[in-house]
């Protein structure tokens, strides 16, 4: 029915939703650690073609209330080409209540405030942002291509456009060497802006970025189950968030699932996390069930 490019991704909460490429591939796509992207050339697709896949949805689920724009950063496209999706969007689904899409810390910085919210007031109401870590010395090993100052900068433009924001930490970033900096900082980020939902994943290198990876370190020691629940434990503790975040920790890459709301729950994920340290291996879930 859709002719997608593949690799296709989504969020998992976008699972059940109408999904849409609005580009091919990632703008950015240097990131070191992920191998989402590497076999496409960002494009921008033609805006016909677009019409026509939401003309093919609308048709067959013309209830659907929710939809992800693809790929790594939709919101890398000009305003006014955004603009046309969204409202060709509004006008094909009359119950139409969210509109996503993945976004980095360059497509915030590149948009001015009022094309932030023009976005918003027609619809665009989510963004999935990879914060991965809030240290300046990892973000340049990652290849992530901003600070954590530009990066502070982008969240607090889009919540000033009233546009919510999913973020994502990626627990064992800086394997032994940096976990105190990388927690630490992260930390800091997240007290610094007003992120709605936050979920935290485990490091996972898939075989064919490792080597990329690895090149940025002196030497990198692949954390531990250990190492990362208590990074998870000091993370935790450290975050002071100004506005209540939505907190999960149920990828399938993690060995421990926790889920709460912040500051609220603190206290209970902690001691959640401190009961399966104390018991140790046998209360994480099996690296045999998990995957990246
Ligand atoms: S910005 Fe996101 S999708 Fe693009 S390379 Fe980095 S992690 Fe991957």
């Amino acid at each position: 029915m859709i002719d997608y490019s593949f690799p296709l991704y989504r969020p998992p909460a976008e699972a059940d939703n109408v999904v849409i490429q609005a580009t091919y591939g990632c703008s950015h796509n240097r990131c070191s650690f992920c191998s989402m992207y590497k076999t496409k050339k960002y494009q921008m697709r033609d805006i016909e073609d677009i019409y026509r896949e939401i003309d093919i949805f609308a048709k067959h689920h013309p209830d659907a209330n929710k939809v992800f724009l693809g790929d790594g950063d939709a919101l890398s496209l000009p305003t006014n080409y955004l603009m046309k999706m969204l409202r060709y969007l509004q006008s094909s689904f009359p119950k139409l209540s969210r509109v996503s899409v993945y976004a980095t810390a360059q497509n915030f910085l590149e948009k001015t405030e009022s094309e932030l919210t023009l976005l918003r007031e027609n619809g665009l109401s989510l963004i999935y942002f990879g914060i991965e870590t809030g240290n300046d010395v990892l973000l340049e090993k990652i290849n992530k291509g901003v600070t954590s100052k530009q990066m502070i900068e982008a969240l607090c433009k889009a919540s000033n456009a009233n546009i919510k924001i999913s973020a994502t930490v990626i627990l064992g970033l800086g394997g032994e060497a940096y976990s105190n900096e990388h927690i630490r900082d992260t930390a800091v980020v997240i007290n610094a802006t007003r992120i709605n939902y936050l979920s935290t994943l485990q490091l996972g290198l898939e075989e064919g970025v490792k080597e990329r990876f690895y090149q940025y370190f002196d030497e990198f020691t692949m954390p531990d189950d250990v190492q990362i629940l208590n990074e998870q434990k000091q993370l935790i503790h450290l975050l002071h968030p100004v506005n209540k975040i939505i907190f999960r920790s149920n990828h399938a890459s993690n060995a421990l699932h926790l889920s709460g709301t912040l500051p609220k729950d603190t206290a209970r994920l902690i001691e959640k996390l401190e009961t399966a340290l104390n018991i140790g291996e046998r209360a994480f879930i099996p690296s045999r069930f998990r995957g990246f």
